[in-house]
Parts: structure tokens; C-alpha cells; sequence
């Protein structure tokens, strides 16, 4: 979104000299473009919006109302949506971590739960003894190898993922025989996320590939869902020069191989994708006040009223695109100048080595495409957490408030005396 001065000036003076600004429009077209890429090649297809990657509640609302399910993986988050009013037959339960009684809720409820690995067997099958009349259906989460032509594709160049049941080893098949035993649980469906480097074409249709083979040979006609969990790009700013599938490249892919693998099937299995990044990195821009500049030796350093962790809480040092909204603009020779925060960290560091001229006190900073594992992951540190603000159709309004002491020393948590 481009803001003038002024507007942004006005925002200041409503919000506070460093804000989120949030773009519902976008959003919502982010939403129509993944979900038409795949509905027109596969019509039997679900959204589930990842909330751990961003769960502003207004942001989880407006995905609910588009037509998202609430992809959750913790109670915390599965609770959010309950909050938010999803319905609880559109929140899918996944994730390492989930006691009895999230398991009783969430099929109590007639959510979608994913087990993800064999100790949680043991609280379903506690949970059949305590519901014998009850039917209910689960997926399971599963762990397969996803190397390409021998490359390791996973983040971080790790050669096995950790999530999920392992299919190589024979885990998953003592679990479904497990199942099979309990008359009141069906297994409807496979789920299969992994967080993958380069997030490419070949990785969904080894993921595809692989859920449907095992579906096909391990649950048959109860099969209910294929999820391919998350992780693919979404439109990227073009200074990030990555050659990235777009979202109808993924569905080509993808769909490609569920239409040819159930073309028999009468009743075809959903498509559920889990998108994160992808619907929200570019809904959220980050806008701070600069404060002062000053230089050492010979070098310029920018102070702005914000942190490296209101941007980048994982510290990396590749600079995001920015834009620098000036109150005059002077026509100055360029310098190199460092955009730095107001923590005492050293390491405090927004943007490096940014040419252009000086910015001036009272000029803005514009860091785009910080909506995912921001505002989730950003500790408050020194200084309370800034608003966010929507922006729809030129319309801004408060979707959090600027946190003031008393919240952030939350008088029901903390002793002070
Ligand atoms: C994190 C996560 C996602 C979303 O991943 P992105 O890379 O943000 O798209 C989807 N599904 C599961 C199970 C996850 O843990």
C-alpha cells in the first residue's frame, strides 16, 4: 500500500509512532487466488489457514469468513478459533503436543484432529473406552521421505523430519492396525506437512504422491481428506529475485496427480492445503518514526522507533524491501547509512547498508512483507508491543491497541511488592 506523508502522519498521531498496518484487501486476495488456482482443478478443495503463522484474531476472523478452516496446533490456538466463533467442524487439529483432553474437545466437537505420532494413540484409544457409543473419525499425521533425486530437501538440511508417524519403519502400520481394532474409530484421512528450503514443484508432488499411495493402500474407501500441509511461496517482492512456482504452478501439480489418482472414485476426497506465508508475509507492512541519526567514525546509523524484532525475530540479515517516506524531500548526495533499533542490543539492526540520503528525523520507515512469524514471534523486549491497524478501502481501524504497562505487566499475573 503506498501512504503519503501525511496519512502516514495522521496514523502517528491515532496510533503511535510505530504501527503494523494491515491490508485486508489483499488478504482477501491472496485467499480468492490460492483458493481458484486449485478449486478450478480440483473442485473437492479446503483452505486451512495456518494460525501460528499469524493469529491476530481479526485476521483469523476474516479468513473464517472467506471460507478458511482454522488450521490449529495447540489448545491455545484451537481455543482462539472458538473464540473467534469457527465452527468447530472447521478447525483442524494438528501438532506434537496434545493432551486428553484436547483430544475429547476436538472430537467431542467433530474437529478435524491429525494424530501425530504413537503416544497420542494411546489418548484415542482411551478416549474410544470412555465413548464406546460415540463414531469418530481421525487422521493421522505421516513421516515419509521426501528426498529429491538424492538432495535433502527439508529446512535446515535435515535428512529426516521429526513430525508425524514414520511410514519406513513400520510405526504406521502397527497404528493403523491399532485403529482398525477400535469399532467406534475410522481413520478419514493423511496428513503430510513438511518444511522444505527451496519449496518446490517436485517436493508437493512427492508429498501428493506419496499421501495418496498410502491412503489408497492403507485406508481406502474411508478416505475422506488428503492434507499437504503448508509451506509454499506466495507472491514475493521482485528485489527478493527468487524464480518461485506461482500458486496455479502448486495446483497444477498438486491436482494433477489427485484427479489422475482418483479418477474412479465416486466420491473424491477433499484437498487440504494449510497455507501460512504464503497468505500473510505481504498483508503486513511494518511503519516506524525515525528518530534521530547520528555517525560513528564514518559511518551513519539511523534510529528509528522500532526493533529488529518487530521485523526479523529470527535476526537474519538480508535487508526486507523497504520504502523511506520523507517529510521534504531535499535532493541530498546518497550515503550509506545502517537502520538501526531501540533495544541495547548491538545486534539491533533493521536494514544494513542502505544507500539513498540520509533520512531525517520525523521522515517514516516502511518495512514491507512482515506478516508471517512476526507479531507472534516477536518478544515484547524493553518496550511494549505497537498497535496494528487494518487498512480496508481507505478506511484504518484498531485491530490492537498499543499495549500500555498495565498489560504488559499484567496486574493478574505479576507480584510487584
Ligand atoms: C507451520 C505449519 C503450516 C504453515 O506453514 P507455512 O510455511 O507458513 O506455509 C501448515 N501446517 C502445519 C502443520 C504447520 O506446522
Amino acid at each position: 500500500m503506498m501512504l503519503s506523508y501525511h496519512q502516514i502522519k495522521e496514523l502517528d498521531q491515532e496510533f503511535g509512532s510505530s504501527f503494523y498496518l494491515l491490508d485486508i484487501n489483499k488478504l482477501r486476495n491472496n485467499y480468492q487466488k490460492i483458493d481458484s488456482a486449485f478449486k478450478r482443478r480440483y473442485q473437492n478443495f479446503i483452505i486451512g489457514y495456518s494460525y501460528k503463522t499469524n493469529y491476530l484474531p481479526y485476521l483469523c476472523s476474516v479468513m473464517s469468513q472467506l471460507g478458511a478452516y482454522a488450521e490449529v496446533v495447540s489448545r491455545l490456538e484451537y481455543d482462539l478459533a472458538i473464540k473467534i466463533g469457527v465452527d468447530p467442524r472447521k478447525i483442524i487439529f494438528n501438532g506434537p503436543l496434545k493432551t486428553f483432553e484436547d483430544i475429547e474437545i476436538a472430537l467431542n466437537y467433530g474437529s478435524i484432529l491429525n494424530v501425530d505420532s504413537l503416544y497420542e494413540m494411546e489418548d484415542v484409544k482411551n478416549y474410544s473406552e470412555k465413548y464406546t457409543s460415540k463414531q469418530v473419525k481421525v487422521g493421522l499425521r505421516v513421516n515419509f521421505d521426501i528426498t529429491n533425486n538424492g538432495e535433502n530437501v527439508l529446512q535446515e538440511g535435515f535428512d529426516r523430519s521429526r513430525f508425524g508417524i514414520c511410514t519406513t519403519n513400520g510405526n504406521f502400520q502397527d497404528a493403523v492396525k491399532e485403529l482398525r481394532e477400535l469399532e467406534n474409530i475410522r481413520i478419514v484421512g493423511l496428513h503430510g506437512h513438511f518444511s522444505t528450503r527451496e519449496r518446490k514443484l517436485e517436493t508437493y508432488e512427492n508429498i501428493t504422491k506419496g499421501l495418496c499411495q498410502l491412503a489408497k493402500e492403507y485406508i481406502g474407501d474411508s478416505l475422506e481428506f488428503i492434507d499437504i500441509g503448508g509451506g509454499i511461496y506466495g507472491e514475493l517482492p521482485a528485489s527478493f529475485k527468487l524464480n518461485a512456482p506461482s500458486f496455479d504452478d502448486y495446483a497444477e501439480a498438486v491436482c494433477r496427480i489427485m484427479n489422475n489418482e482418483f479418477q474412479n472414485n465416486e466420491r473424491k476426497p477433499y484437498l487440504i492445503l494449510e497455507p501460512g506465508i504464503s497468505m500473510v508475509a505481504n498483508t503486513f507492512q511494518f511503519i516506524a518514526k525515525v528518530i534521530g541519526t547520528k555517525r560513528i567514525k564514518d559511518k551513519y546509523f539511523v534510529l528509528i522507533d522500532g526493533s529488529v524484532h518487530n521485523i526479523k525475530p529470527t535476526m537474519h540479515k538480508r535487508n526486507l524491501p523497504m520504502q523511506i517516506v520523507k517529510q521534504k524531500v531535499t535532493g541530498e548526495k546518497y550515503v550509506s547509512y545502517n537502520i538501526v533499533g531501540y533495544t541495547c542490543m548491538e545486534k539491533d539492526y533493521l536494514a544494513y547498508e542502505i544507500n539513498g540520503e540520509l533520512p531525517k528525523k520525523d521522515d517514516y520507515v516502511i518495512f514491507e512483507n512482515v506478516g508471517a512469524y512476526t507479531i507472534v514471534f516477536n518478544p515484547p523486549f524493553i518496550k511494549e508491543r505497537p498497535s496494528i491497524v487494518a487498512a480496508c478501502n481507505n478506511e484504518f481501524f484498531v485491530v490492537r491497541k498499543k499495549e500500555s504497562l498495565r498489560e504488559f505487566f499484567n496486574e493478574d499475573l505479576y507480584i510487584f511488592k
